[in-house]
């Protein structure tokens, strides 16, 4: 059923900076196994919305509902426990670690690297490393310093990470930042590659991106949910168009 299928639903959900609103009583949901893209201008409150989705930004008002739970009071570990992972804006790849190390920092959640880097990988996080590694394509690169990476390959390896933690929710901000068309045609194939077992919430405003994605849209503006629909409708949307050539 349509409420069996529901994993993530975002109620109403006001962020208030000092009288200034980045969210203003926002809704919008996420099925289990659905790919969804959220866009929108610059300042639109994309970021805003995946800090209070992890608990890092309190909403004023309205409730973030993940597998049923309120989790909208929670702090950001405990969500993150509860299988929602983000992918920040910025790349966080440890440079001195390699691929592979990286990974399976993200397959422990554990950010304490210096100690787990002297215990080595332990063997229940291997074949998820391995499986990560082919995902995001960076198999042949697992040995390097992530410090040496193409920026496009530090992306994949930041994807990579968050698919390693086992998060069943993966939140993906801007993940095709600083990418020429090459890799985000590529990145636009890892997350299709991701599979019915995650639910993905992409930002972006790649509009050649979101098309090869080809999942449905929703379209903030000011704050406010503005449109969804497919990414056909949402740019034969006048409002939608008038929020954009406003820009
Ligand atoms: P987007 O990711 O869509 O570009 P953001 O969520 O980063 O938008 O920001 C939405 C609005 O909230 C912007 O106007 C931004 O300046 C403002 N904002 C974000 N974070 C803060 C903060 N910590 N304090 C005050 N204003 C903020
Ligand atoms: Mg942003």
């Amino acid at each position: 059923s349509a409420v069996a299928d529901l994993l993530l639903s975002v109620d109403g959900v006001t962020v208030d900076y000092s009288g200034f609103k980045a969210l203003d009583a926002f809704s919008m949901t996420l099925n289990r196994g659905e790919t969804r893209v959220v866009i929108g201008p610059n300042g639109a409150g994309k970021s805003t919305l995946c800090d209070t989705i992890i608990g890092r930004v309190r909403p004023s008002d309205g409730r973030v509902i993940f597998r049923g739970e309120d989790i909208s009071r929670l702090p950001e570990p405990a969500i993150v426990g509860r299988g929602i992972c983000r992918k920040f804006q910025a790349p966080g790849v440890l440079p001195m670690l390699s691929v592979r190390e990286n990974l399976a920092l993200a397959a422990r959640r554990d950010r304490r690297w210096w100690k787990s880097v002297g215990i080595g990988i332990p063997a229940g996080d291997r074949q998820v490393i391995e499986e990560t590694l082919e995902l995001v394509g960076l198999a042949e690169r697992a040995d390097i310093p992530g410090g040496q990476l193409a920026h496009g390959e530090k992306q994949w390896l930041e994807i990579g990470m968050v698919m390693a933690t086992g998060a069943e929710l993966l939140l993906l901000d801007e993940p095709t930042a600083g990418m020429g068309p090459a890799e985000t045609s590529r990145t636009a194939e890892l997350i299709l590659g991701l599979g019915a077992a995650r639910s993905v919430l992409v930002i972006d405003h790649d509009m050649s991106f979101v098309e090869q994605l080809g999942a449905p849209v929703t379209v903030m503006h000011q704050g406010r949910f503005l449109k969804q629909g497919s990414i056909a409708e949402v740019r034969a949307d006048p409002d939608v168009a008038a929020v954009y050539l406003g820009h």
